[in-house]
């Protein structure tokens, strides 16, 4: 792929602005038009959604949402020296893109988005494992956004698609597979980026489920602290760190004693997770 646009390239921008990557900021630039564009892509259909970007930098992805079609683009950046950069393709794209400076560990993105919101993000993978926990819990669901596609490095995209029995099953995985269904779509090479990180990473595509299973959002937090804290022991012993007597927990929620969390399905976490406000109010 040639251009998208007709601003200039974006090794040009990055050299004009003067953005020299700062690892403080996790920041690793994604040039490559191809996957820009097929990013943009998998987060469906554009036209009709505010999209909501986290961590533009100099705007690669932006241009590749804007040119596949998103009518309204927020964008929110940290680092102010990207400012410029995104300010020259609010300029190529007139009323589409608003750029707002800031952490957007404290933006209230609910308030940004008019009617169906998508984000997309490439963060910092601690930035971003925490803003997405943020996304899955909101009080409100579903929630105010309809998907969210999201770049982590490949081990953190594993945790949050996990199931039962795999490695990468935890209390991630758990969270995520109750309120939601999300899949790890493709993954791109460290080549792929400037400049290159140490690991591969995935981009990851998170719908919100529409029957979530009730429970108490603390409680189901609680107990896969408690399981997962111990993950090799058996749930007779791991739950004990609740300080209850795991035994009649384990019975209400129908679950072996000699079971472990990595072999517990999302349903089991979710019986154990009332069992324990039962046992609270009972
Ligand atoms: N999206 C661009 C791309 O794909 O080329 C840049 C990705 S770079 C991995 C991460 C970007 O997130 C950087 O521009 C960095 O300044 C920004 N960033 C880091 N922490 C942030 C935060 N808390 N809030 C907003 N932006 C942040």
């Amino acid at each position: 792929m040639s251009a998208i646009d007709d601003l200039p390239p974006l090794s040009e921008v990055v050299r004009e602005h003067g953005l020299s990557a700062q690892k403080s900021l996790g920041q690793n630039f994604l040039f490559d038009l191809n996957l820009t564009a097929k990013i943009a892509r998998t987060a469906g259909t554009l036209a009709g959604h505010t999209i909501i970007e986290v961590g533009p930098g100099p705007g690669g992805l932006t241009r590749a949402i804007l040119a596949a079609g998103a009518e309204r683009v927020v964008v929110i950046e940290r680092d102010r020296r990207c400012l410029p950069a995104l300010e020259q393709i609010s300029a190529h794209y007139p009323g589409r893109l608003e750029i707002i400076e800031g952490d957007a560990l404290k933006v209230d993105m609910a308030a940004i988005a008019s009617g169906p919101a998508r984000i997309i993000a490439n963060l910092p993978y601690n930035v971003g494992t925490q803003l997405l926990v943020s996304w899955i819990t909101t009080e409100t669901w579903p929630p105010f956004w309809s998907s969210l596609t999201l770049m982590f490095q490949k081990e953190v995209a594993e945790r949050i698609v996990a199931r039962p029995g795999e490695d990468a099953y935890g209390r991630l995985g758990v969270l995520a597979g109750w309120r939601t269904r999300s899949t790890i779509m493709f993954d791109i090479s460290p080549k792929a980026f400037m400049p290159p990180p140490k690991v591969t990473s995935s981009v990851v595509h998170i719908v919100p489920r529409e029957n979530v299973l009730p429970c108490r959002l603390a409680s189901l937090e609680a107990v896969t602290a408690a399981a997962f804290g111990q993950r090799r022991k058996m749930l007779r012993q791991s739950l004990k760190s609740l300080g209850r007597d795991p035994g009649p927990l384990l019975e209400q929620a129908g679950l072996e004693p000699t079971a472990r969390a990595e072999t517990i399905s999302i349903e089991g976490f979710v019986a154990l997770a009332n069992a324990l406000d039962n046992s609270a109010t009972g």
